[in-house]
């Protein structure tokens, strides 16, 4: 009798192309890859070029160029968001289907009004918790022009969304009272990053996600998003981010520098010491080779 073959292992790195690598973006790109190295597995890369008025000109180029240069090479040619609408549209249509989503009338000033109301203020990066206004239980639009698309979150204890992070270890979040009916599709017509991820990790068959730990509490909403459209929920692991000297997250929007060619080596090394490695070698092919054989979460 042989042994089962253990099932493959398949990482992403998923950048939006609003600028150029930096050191911040490359901890998560080079987890990813590790990740997926250290289990046999295969490495992608997606843009997630949906929110289109934030993209840069050229970054969509210019990312797989980076990380070629630091020895970080997918195993298929880089997929695009922007070319993928037709599998947004048919999941949508599947939650409408299944009653799950519905459309949305209300201006960011009728939430925040609607939360003062009801005494709530802003959470996440200030997003304001949707009081669930247009749910077709609470009289639906009204008369009012649909804007957005809406998921219905679960409410009362089911609510309660627990899940693991293999760094961090378990998670929970109040789905209702921290997020509410989320969008997922916008009211300027542009598909939501919650709907995109999700569609398009099961597409292709992700089954490792390693990605920055700002992106932690969107995981509750995307396997809620998961269950909806009955798809496969991956692993999860969030990596630590690296600060800038104010101690806000590196990011392209606040001026994160892009990385340069003939500081790979160096560079590998500062993003691995992020994660915890400390290898040292004198060529980034060694370097890479010995950090997979030390990634730690195997
Ligand atoms: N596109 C997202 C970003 O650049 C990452 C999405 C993900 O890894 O789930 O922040």
């Amino acid at each position: 009798m042989t042994a089962a073959a253990p099932s493959p292992c398949i990482g992403r790195f998923a950048p939006s192309p609003t600028g150029a690598l930096h050191a911040g973006s490359l901890v998560a790109a080079l987890a990813s890859w590790l990740d997926a190295r250290a289990h046999g597995g295969r490495w992608l890369v997606r843009i997630e070029d949906v929110d289109t008025p934030r993209c840069v000109p050229g970054a969509d180029q210019l990312i797989p160029q980076q990380l070629a240069a630091l020895g970080l090479v997918p195993d298929e040619p880089p997929l695009y968001q922007s070319q993928r609408g037709h599998l947004y549209q048919a999941a949508l249509d599947t939650l409408v289907a299944r009653d799950l989503a519905y459309p949305c009338a209300c201006t960011r000033a009728d939430i925040a009004q609607a939360n003062a109301a009801l005494g709530l203020a802003k959470t996440r990066h200030g997003e304001l918790v949707y009081p669930g206004t247009c749910r077709p239980e609470n009289g639906g639009l009204r008369g009012r022009a649909p804007r957005a698309w809406r998921l219905k979150v679960p409410q009362g204890p089911a609510a309660l969304w627990t899940w693991h992070d293999r760094r961090l270890g378990p998670q929970t979040q109040a789905l209702d009272a921290t997020v509410g009916d989320f969008v997922i599709r916008r009211a300027d017509g542009l598909w939501a990053y919650q709907l995109a991820v999700v569609v398009d990790d099961a597409d292709q068959g992700i089954t490792h996600i390693v990605r920055g730990e700002d992106l932690a509490d969107n995981t509750p909403r995307q396997q809620w998003l998961q269950q909806c459209l009955d798809l496969p929920t991956p692993t999860y692991l969030h990596t630590p981010l690296v600060l800038d000297p104010h101690g806000e997250k590196l990011s392209k929007q606040h001026g994160a520098k892009a990385l340069q060619p003939e500081h790979a080596l160096t560079d590998i090394q500062r993003a691995g010491a992020v994660l915890g490695l400390c290898v040292s070698e004198t060529t980034l092919e060694k370097w890479l080779e010995s950090a997979q054989k030390a990634w730690p979460w195997c």
